[in-house]
């Protein structure tokens, strides 16, 4: 074991402390081992921590814009020089390999803390004509007033990233933070919030409370929250949408995509793609690729072509720079991604790759002869599983990519435009990549789902507007 066993607290109006009601065991997924402890905290925390959130806001959103930009700047700086080892940590408590964990704070997560600077001062209001009457005489400014305290609740499988980029957007426009991270990596998401306070971002500006899902009830809940930015599952999701009243919100929901791989398809280019989209983050991502759409004359080939790639992966220790996929994050991963495989199996898929198992590990695995109406295709997956689909018709491909509900990302491989545009303008999804993965991202575009995929937007402007309250200011000058 590469690790050190720690112990980490609460961040709570500047000061660490624990939480009060035991600890959180940090288990390895690879090897099982405790690798550390994190506070839990009581519900009492959490009003805390949103108190000191709420008597920060008032000064903070006083603070000079140019000011807060510096902190950030300086807080980039800090992040870089502890990209390695806060992307071990990662590693070593959610199981994805190193080279992931590096791809998430280099290229993401450290990065944030530059593109919220960057965004925050060129994010603009408006000045309308007056339109109202037949005068002149109406001036009509539109701002963006930051939204207050922030709730921040988060999941594992980028766990550092997808708290970065809220918690930097959100203090950039002026507003203060109240984090909940995912149990399942609190210990690098601690190293996150050392970030912040090293930085010098005052006390109170940004709270992490630790726990599992009550923790993160009592402060979505908390009546002092003015918006929720939540990352996790549908169900969740759901749970907190019916529970916060008329709070502001972006919910960032599962995912079910499908990659269309049509019968004109560059095949090698949609192999590719697949691997990434099924593999990658041992499928763990919500814009993972979740079923193979492929038109029935080029199956056979391109499933060849797919089998051929995933079983040159390298499944292995998350902290070995040679593994390509490490083991699933926790055991109830583990256990739906068996279930959706065995389902599947008996209602008459057929494995020809992988399908088993060992401690967390489950091999990369490829099914064909899936049908729209297994749970491994209607639902979210979230493990190392390519479902194949055939169609033989672009209508049929459209619907089966719409019937689930879910919306955040899909995608095609074809080399016909005309048919590309068709698809992509009939494909209900937040992202509808061509001749891309669906694990593809852009970190200045806007990011997010429709329907079972949750509502709203991050990322660059469409963070900072979801992060605001727009306000219009009449003048009458006559
Ligand atoms: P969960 O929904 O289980 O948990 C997400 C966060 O919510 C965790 O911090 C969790 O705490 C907390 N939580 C749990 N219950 C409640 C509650 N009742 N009220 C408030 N907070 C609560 O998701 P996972 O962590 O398992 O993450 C995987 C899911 O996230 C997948 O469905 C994936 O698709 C989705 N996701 C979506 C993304 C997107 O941008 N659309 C991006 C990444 C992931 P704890 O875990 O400590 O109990």
């Amino acid at each position: 074991m590469t690790s050190v066993l720690r112990h980490r607290q609460a961040l709570i109006d500047g000061e660490w402390a624990d939480g009060g009601d035991g600890v959180i065991e940090v288990r390895s997924p690879h090897s099982g081992e405790v690798v550390g402890t994190m506070t839990r905290c009581t519900a009492a925390q959490a009003d805390r921590a949103v108190q000191a959130a709420k008597s920060a806001f008032p000064q903070w959103r006083q603070v000079p814009l140019l000011d807060r930009v510096d902190l950030l700047y300086r807080a980039h700086a800090i992040c870089g020089e502890r990209n390695e080892a806060i992307a071990r940590q990662i590693s070593l408590e959610m199981g994805k390999t190193i080279r992931e964990s590096r791809e998430e704070m280099v290229e993401y997560a450290c990065e944030h803390f530059r593109r919220a600077a960057e965004d925050v001062l060129r994010y603009r209001g408006q000045f309308l004509p007056s339109t109202q009457e037949r005068t002149n005489n109406k001036r009509i400014v539109v701002s963006q007033e930051p939204a207050g305290v922030v709730a921040v609740i988060t999941p594992w499988n980028f766990p550092v990233d997808i708290a970065a980029i809220t918690i930097c957007y959100a203090l950039a426009i002026g507003n203060t933070v109240v984090w909940k991270p995912s149990e399942y990596a609190p210990l690098s998401s601690a190293m996150l919030a050392d970030v912040f306070v090293d930085a010098g971002f005052p006390p109170g500006t940004v709270n992490m409370v630790t726990g599992e899902g009550t923790a993160g009830r009592a402060v979505a809940e908390h009546p002092g929250i003015d918006a929720i930015v939540f990352t996790g599952s549908t169900k969740t999701g759901q749970q907190i949408a019916s529970s916060i009243g008329l709070k502001k919100r972006v919910l960032e929901l599962g995912g079910n995509g499908p990659i269309i791989v049509r019968h004109d398809a560059d095949l090698d280019r949609a192999a590719d793609a697949a691997i990434t989209g099924c593999f990658y983050l041992a499928g763990q991502c919500c814009t993972a690729a979740e079923r193979l759409l492929v038109h029935e004359s080029v199956r056979d080939d391109f499933v060849a072509r797919l089998v051929t790639r995933a079983s040159k992966l390298r499944v292995g220790d998350p902290l070995d720079d040679a593994s390509d996929m490490g083991p699933l994050c926790n055991p109830g991963v583990l256990e739906r991604t068996r279930r959706h495989v065995a389902t599947a199996v008996a209602q008459g898929a057929k494995v020809v790759l992988g399908g088993t198992s060992s401690g967390l590990y489950y091999q990369p695995t490829v099914l064909v002869e899936v049908t729209g109406q297994m749970d491994i295709a209607r639902e979210e997956t979230f493990g190392p599983v390519a479902p194949v689909i055939s169609f033989s018709s672009d209508e049929e491909a459209i619907s089966i990519a719409n019937e689930t509900g879910y919306g955040l990302t899909a995608a095609m491989f074809t080399n016909d435009l005309r048919m590309a545009w068709h698809v992509a303008e009939s494909l209900q999804h937040g992202t509808v990549m061509v001749n891309e993965t669906t694990n593809y991202w852009d970190q200045l575009a806007p990011f997010g789902g429709r329907g079972k995929s949750g509502t709203g937007r991050e990322l660059s402007s469409w963070m900072l507007d979801a992060l605001t309250d727009t306000k219009q200011i009449v003048f009458d000058i006559g």
